[in-house]
């Protein structure tokens, strides 16, 4: 398509000669399918050939035009005396581009904001899961583990979603969602797209802030680390060399144990090798373990969601251990890491400058929405 366009468009210069069939609109719209070229929309304005060959040698940024793909639109707008006015060119995963013509020169104009009333919106109603009622309503799959990774950190998939839940996705000519929002009898969780410095497209609650944590390294005070991870130690009291996927925190017995992120309790547990053992659960890829614990905070149950820094534990020598010490395991996808080397979850937030326009962006989908 891309290739053939110059040929189609010597051919389409030569067998059209400006046919003004666009009759007395001034406005047009279109919407790209396969095998759509943009001369053709171009002509279908009553735009001439002449004219098309000036667009497409007047600014490198014209050659984007040749590039399209279905689902990008066109809006073409003539003045009064039919004359082209204005190209919104706006592609299905980038932003708009905007080409004005004065009646001598085009002038190119990429936009960073996308231009505010082409809002479309998709409903997701929990019926079964979200994997099966994003599907039925035609959410890929890369959207849908999306919305898990940056909800998983306020709802716990596998048991908050209720029938009768719902999802929205607003879709502003872009891939992913430009905001995502949660709305149950309980509570609405809200999420709006941003981009930062790097381009990099990220969700944000209104306040903009990301919903993941930033982690604290050590969830104890400790004295000092007194066995690090390592996937050969000599294990003092099996007296044989085994992996020690976990970093030990020496502290007396009683120190208490902080959550070192905001997360989920997911086991509370008393086991042969690890004593009594909590794993939390933050966000969809991480887990982390406390084991030895001589005893678990008050309260502390399966399910219950905890805040970074509230008391989960005490330290202690419980299990399979030679001394008061606590055992911290982080886990990313299931893969034991060294916590002491890892990379974690970072917190990000809107910058300040840009605070402003992020929160009008908010407040428009929200409205449309119909959603305060
Ligand atoms: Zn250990």
């Amino acid at each position: 398509m891309i290739k053939s366009f110059f040929i189609s468009l010597l051919l389409a210069c030569v067998v059209f000669s400006a046919p003004s069939f666009a009759g007395g609109q001034h406005d047009f719209s279109f919407k790209v399918s396969r095998g759509d070229a943009f001369y053709k929309f171009f002509y279908s304005a009553g735009l001439s050939g002449k004219l098309l060959t000036k667009l497409m040698t007047s600014d490198p940024r014209a050659q984007r035009l040749n590039n399209i793909y279905p689902g990008d639109k066109f809006e073409i707008s003539l003045n009064d005396n039919h004359a082209l006015k204005q190209i919104i060119f706006n592609p299905a995963n980038d932003n708009p581009l905007f080409i004005n013509y004065d009646g001598k020169r085009f002038s190119f104009e990429k936009s960073n904001i996308q231009p505010v009333g082409d809002v479309s919106f998709t409903v997701i109603t929990i019926n079964k899961s979200l994997n099966y009622d994003a599907k039925k309503a035609g959410v890929d799959a890369e959207v849908v583990k999306m919305m898990v990774d940056n909800f998983s950190w306020e709802i716990d998939f596998s048991r908050d979603l209720r029938k009768g839940d719902r999802f929205f996705l607003s879709w502003e000519g872009e891939k992913t969602p430009s905001a995502m929002i949660y709305i149950s009898g309980r509570k609405t969780i809200a999420l709006f797209s941003h981009k930062d410095s790097l381009g990099r497209k990220k969700y944000y609650s209104a306040n903009g802030e990301t919903l993941n944590d930033s982690f604290k390294f050590a969830p104890v005070k400790y004295n000092r680390i007194s066995s690090g991870f390592s996937l050969r130690r000599y294990h003092p009291t099996l007296k044989t060399y085994r992996p020690h996927r976990g970093t030990d925190f020496a502290a007396p017995s009683g120190t208490p144990v902080y959550a070192p992120a905001k997360g989920l309790v997911k086991y509370v547990a008393t086991l042969s090798g690890y004593g009594n053992v909590i794993y939390l659960k933050h966000g969809s890829e991480y887990v982390t373990v406390y084991a030895h614990l001589s005893k678990f905070a008050k309260g502390l149950k399966s399910g219950k969601r905890v805040k970074k820094g509230e008391l989960i534990g005490y330290v202690g020598t419980t299990g399979m251990s030679t001394g008061p010490h606590l055992h911290y395991e982080i886990r990313i996808n299931g893969v034991h890491k060294d916590a002491e080397k890892v990379k974690l979850s970072k917190k990000s937030i809107v910058p300040n400058a840009e605070m402003a326009s992020f929160q009008k962006r908010a407040k428009q989908i929200l409205t449309k929405l119909k959603i305060k």
